[in-house]
């Protein structure tokens, strides 16, 4: 796919960056880990790879960020390869329709999340991996940068403490799930895992490079080597596209068009199999703890490049 010929993705980024640069940002910092609100709100970066080996970035693409929810698809993929399709047992593949760190649908549904996007869902993949691997902080660690070819990649010590002291709500959750019988492990152990999943740092070049794989059916770019089956990834892709966005999911189809995954640091990763995988970080939040900026961003590249899915 020689889509470079198609669209010149340097000038469309350059261009959209520049208008939503100067926007009013109506979002919210994500204050309650206080390690995030002091992050200056007025970084913002793109970062664009595409299937035929081009790439650019504007901006402070090249700055790493707290990646928060967006390491969610990660520790599926590595759970996914590990448990196959067992692992719907422990996790749905449903919208939830409801905030990411919501309680409420856990107890109709016998503790089984609505989907693994979820913290609910996050935390019992967080459970699976720690059943499973010998050494799970180092291992996943391992997993996510040689997926990425990144040896750099790490948590942050300080973001994941800062989280723990006040992940009331966390803590609640995979108690709750503990009690209605889909947490094995120490509840104390599955948060302290999900706590530094949440806190890996990566740029938006070092997102867009990575999540590239699941827009050439599941194989690394850089030697073709098979991250997931075909079939895995188009069901990472579903899942990104039914469930990335939490209650803001439908929105997110109906104003962007791709399958993509935001965190509470501010970042978007967002893919388009066949063509490219497209990373954005502005830190402000909406009121559905997506980056405000990343959101009008993208609306405004997929429709300019006429490169969404739809
Ligand atoms: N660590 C965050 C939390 O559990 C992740 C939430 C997110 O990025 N949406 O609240």
């Amino acid at each position: 796919h020689l889509i470079q010929e198609e669209v010149n993705f340097k000038a469309v980024v350059q261009n959209i960056y520049k208008d939503v640069k100067d926007i009013e940002d109506k979002g919210e910092l994500a204050s309650y880990i206080p390690e995030l609100a002091r992050i200056d709100s007025k970084n913002f970066g793109v970062h664009i790879s595409t299937m035929d080996h081009s790439n650019f970035g504007v901006g402070n693409c090249y700055d790493k960020f707290s990646i928060q929810s967006i390491a969610k698809v990660l520790s599926l993929i590595m759970a996914y390869k590990i448990l196959g399709k067992k692992i719907w047992e422990r996790v749905d593949v449903e919208p939830s329709g409801n905030a990411f760190n919501s309680l409420v649908q856990l107890e109709a549904e016998n503790g089984i999340p609505r989907n693994p996007f979820i913290n609910a869902g996050a935390l019992v993949i967080s459970d699976i991996l720690l059943s499973e691997l010998e050494h799970p902080k180092e291992e996943f660690l391992a997993f996510v940068r040689d997926i990425a070819n990144q040896p750099e990649i790490d948590y942050s010590s300080k973001i994941a403490a800062s989280e723990k002291k006040v992940g009331y709500r966390n803590i609640a959750l995979c108690n709750y799930i503990k009690s209605l019988g889909n947490i094995k492990n120490e509840p104390e152990d599955v948060l302290d895992f999900y706590f530094n999943l949440c806190s890996l740092e990566m740029n938006c070049m070092e997102l867009s490079q990575l999540f590239l794989f699941l827009a050439n059916n599941g194989c690394r770019i850089s030697d073709q080597h098979p991250i997931l089956t075909e079939q895995q990834s188009k069901r990472i892709n579903a899942l990104m596209q039914t469930c990335g966005f939490y209650d803001e999911s439908g929105e997110f189809a109906f104003r962007v068009g791709l399958p993509g995954k935001s965190g509470v640091g501010g970042g978007i990763v967002a893919v388009h199999p066949d063509r490219y995988a497209i990373a954005v970080w502005s830190p402000k939040l909406n009121k559905k703890g997506n980056s405000y900026k990343g959101m009008k961003f993208l609306e405004a590249f997929t429709t300019e490049s006429k490169q969404s899915i739809f």
